[in-house]
């Protein structure tokens, strides 16, 4: 296998690692959940809603 030919510094790999962090937020699709209208990531439930669900379900 390949091997680095030298260290990679701290600086480097941070700032590495926070940009990859930096992309991966803004690849988001945010969409307005239909319950509460709230920002939420398309095709994920909001945690408000899930919350209320889960209190529903326990009455
Ligand atoms: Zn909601």
């Amino acid at each position: 296998m390949a091997t680095p030919k030298k260290k990679i510094s701290r600086s480097r790999r941070n700032m590495r690692r926070f940009s990859a962090a930096y992309k991966l937020e803004e690849s988001f699709t945010l969409t307005s959940c239909p319950e509460c209208g709230d920002q939420i990531r398309a095709h994920r439930i909001c945690g408000k809603c899930l919350t209320k669900g889960v209190v529903a379900r326990k009455a």
